[in-house]
């Protein structure tokens, strides 16, 4: 007898829409976008979000959860779950509260009954960025596009590239067909120097729905104004999740040309707004070769800042803890901690076992991050076959990386200087 497999409940692809750079949809950041077919999805530009919502992709995503199958596209949450362990969708499944009368607002073909019951929004609002982040690229921020055009490489990325989706007809759409809109995720580039990302705040605040939503961000911090804290303080919270990624001049050479001591101070201007308003603040940290040998450091610094931090903000453990989220560079490869050479490899394992020391001594409420440590070990492991070829590339490119950028990297990350002449 044919027996109907439970659904397999994701809050991300059954309630929410996240918009890629280019204004192309799809479920969330961890799907596998080719095997999703994002660059074949409709883009808001140019369809209505009806069309773009119920998009053969979306719909077929939809339909195959709904029926208890893992698509394909969805490999990544599979495969930690599979092995026991946490996945985006479990992590998120927790913020949407009824999956059952979610899942009555899927037809059997996967589309929504009701658009308006969409409740997440997860934006790319193009790549407008300020920064060339070291291990960035210019698809991610358009301060990039110069650069790397004179390196030779991203040559079919142009400032006329599809990356301004999002036209005040655009953002008015969304505004109009979310009524229950519950929770706005931006990432950039940088949405904090986006004006259109402000023009969707005062239509939210115009509509009268603002005080139901929560805001988050990735962010570079390198801008905080007080008009965007004006607008943020009709909103239920706001979660900034601030990229730092070294302390002093290692933060300066990988977040190029921000400034530490102009980031500290802006640090310490949130500070200040967490006292008196719904604003949190967490950590982000992308993990490379630039900095691998100095963590023990950033994360005393994290911590430290996140003890000091007044108001609401460090009695809120359970959601936002000192210890930051953390990604690893796989490209540029480059960059990707494993192409080191056997002796930096063995310093930086001696620098995570310092890491772990310094945890475990924080006394922490989560304890997530030691395991984290464990993973930084594991990755450090890895001898990619072309090794060789990638570590040689990388000095080729930190020399032509001072010269066009006028500075030298030994001033900057410490291991450099035994490795550059
Ligand atoms: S199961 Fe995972 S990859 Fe698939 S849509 Fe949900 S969160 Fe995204
Ligand atoms: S701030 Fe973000 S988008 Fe901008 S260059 Fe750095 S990593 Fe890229």
């Amino acid at each position: 007898m044919f027996s109907k497999s439970s659904p397999i409940f994701c809050g991300l692809a059954h309630s929410s829409l996240s918009l890629s750079s280019t204004g192309r949809v799809r479920p969330c950041c961890a799907i596998d976008s080719k095997t999703f077919g994002v660059v074949k999805t409709p883009k808001l530009s140019e369809n209505n979000l009806n069309e773009v919502a119920n998009s053969y992709e979306m719909n077929k995503l939809r339909q195959e959860l709904k029926n208890g199958q893992w698509p394909e596209a969805c490999r990544e949450c599979q495969k930690k779950e599979l092995e026991g362990g946490g996945s985006l969708r479990k992590s998120w499944n927790s913020h949407f509260q009824d999956p059952q009368k979610i899942l009555l607002n899927i037809n059997d073909d996967g589309s929504l009954k009701k658009l308006e019951e969409l409740t997440y929004l997860d934006l790319t609002f193009g790549n407008k960025c300020n920064l060339r982040c070291i291990t960035c690229n210019p698809t991610c921020s358009s301060a990039w596009i110069k650069e790397s055009h004179e390196k030779g490489e991203y040559l079919d990325v142009t400032s006329q590239s599809p990356f301004d989706w999002y036209s005040a007809a655009v953002l008015d759409q969304l505004v109009n067909s979310l009524p229950n809109l519950k929770t706005l995720n931006f990432v950039g580039g940088e949405p904090l120097i986006n004006k259109e990302h402000r023009f969707l705040l005062e239509r939210l605040i115009e509509k009268k729905i603002s005080s139901e939503i929560h805001l988050s961000y990735v962010t570079n911090l390198t801008i905080l104004d007080d008009e965007l804290v004006g607008l943020w303080r009709n909103f239920k919270s706001v979660a900034l999740a601030v990229s730092v990624d070294g302390v002093d001049k290692i933060n300066d050479y990988i977040r190029y040309p921000s400034n530490w001591s102009a980031f500290q101070a802006n640090v310490e201007k949130l500070k200040k707004y967490t006292q008196s308003t719904n604003i949190y603040i967490s950590w982000c940290l992308t993990i490379s070769v630039f900095n691998i040998l100095s963590l023990n450091e950033l994360f005393k610094w994290m911590y430290y800042e996140y003890l000091d931090c007044p108001g609401e903000f460090n009695k809120r453990p359970g959601i936002f803890t000192p210890m930051p989220y953390m990604q690893r560079v796989f490209n540029p490869a480059t960059m990707n901690i494993s192409i080191l050479p056997p002796e930096l490899k063995s310093r930086a394992y001696e620098e995570l076992q310092a890491l772990e020391k310094t945890l475990k001594a924080f006394e922490l409420p989560r304890w997530e991050t030691i395991s984290q440590v464990d993973v930084l070990k594991d990755w450090l492991q890895e001898a990619p076959a072309n090794q060789n070829e990638c570590w040689n590339t990388l000095l080729k490119d930190l020399v032509w990386t001072d010269q066009y950028r006028k500075l030298e990297v030994k001033n900057y990350i410490p291991w450099t200087k035994e490795y550059l002449s």
